[in-house]
């Protein structure tokens, strides 16, 4: 029996050929791949929703600062917003931004959190389907697919790039991430897999060249507040999606584009902070502060 699929040309293939969903491919492949089952499989991703769950919870929770002091109460200033005044799109506007900036936070404490894929890119996912979820009513078994969902989009992409700030800059941690959830979105609305599929490549074209630069070296800025912006950026692409709107091009074309755009991005750009946001003058000064803090 095939299960190999390392593009998503291959994956549709498969799931026509074999007249599976694409987390029912993906279930077996982890299976086959661990020698385990495919209940363990979705046990285990089970648990991963449990801490996406619980990060959110105690993310809502909380105010307290990062070790660096940059970070930690921006949750809270959403949430007090909320508390007198509606947003412009609505509740599950409300809670995809404050879930992905819940799960950041909790990153930046040191508290646990589901690395999706990165830990700079934490909050995208569990925002979508814990957002969607509460929204849609879904089932724990819904709940699973769709991450098992995101999982072989994450899969196909990380097949081709290492999903590091460091190899291909940000456009490789929250992009990848966004086209995760945006797939996840598809799959929790019941659209088909050319549309999930779609989804993940429309998200992916609008992320290209996304630099990686976090000043002073720190998963902060610009991390926490991007987690946000990428995770609404993951409700645009499934809606697009779900309308009919289809990317022009291909998405394992777009993944090649990823990488030949990541091989482009000077090292500036690259996670070492020494260019973009972490150069700038705010950027140095905020650096130098840490520094001498540490030294004291
Ligand atoms: S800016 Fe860099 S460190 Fe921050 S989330 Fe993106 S890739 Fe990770």
């Amino acid at each position: 029996m095939e299960y190999a699929f390392n593009t998503f040309e291959k994956l549709i293939n498969l799931t026509e050929k074999r007249n599976k969903q694409i987390y029912e491919l993906m279930q077996e492949k982890e299976a086959l791949d661990f020698e385990i089952s495919v209940n363990d499989v979705r046990n285990k991703t089970k648990k991963i929703i449990t801490a996406m769950k619980e990060a959110v919870t105690r993310g809502l929770k909380s105010r307290e600062k990062s070790f660096s002091g940059l970070s930690g109460d921006d949750c809270a200033k959403l949430i007090e917003r909320y508390k007198n005044s509606k947003s412009v799109f609505g509740k599950l506007f409300e809670k995809i931004l404050c879930y992905s900036v819940a799960t950041m936070e909790e990153n930046l404490r040191m508290n646990t959190i589901a690395a999706c894929p990165t830990a700079g890119s934490c909050g995208i996912v569990p925002a979508i389907i814990i957002a969607l979820s509460e929204e849609f009513n879904l089932t724990e078994e819904e709940e699973i697919n769709a991450l098992i969902t995101a999982g072989a989009i994450g899969y196909i992409i990380s097949s081709k790039i290492a999903m590091a700030g460091a190899v291909a800059g940000c456009q490789a941690e929250c992009g990848v991430a966004a086209a995760m959830a945006s797939g996840a979105a598809v799959q929790i609305m019941k659209g088909n897999i050319e549309q999930t599929i779609n989804a993940a490549a429309l998200t992916l074209k609008n992320v290209l060249g996304l630099t990686c630069d976090p000043v002073a070296g720190l998963v902060e800025i610009p991390c926490i507040k991007r987690n946000a912006f990428m995770a609404v950026e993951a409700i645009v692409a499934a809606e697009l999606s779900l309308a009919g709107v289809n990317s022009v091009i291909p998405p394992d074309e777009i993944v090649d584009a990823l990488v030949q755009t990541g091989q482009l991005m000077s090292p500036l750009l690259k996670e070492t902070s020494n260019g973009g946001l972490a150069a700038t003058k705010t950027g140095l000064r905020i650096t130098s502060e840490l520094r001498k803090k540490e030294e004291l």
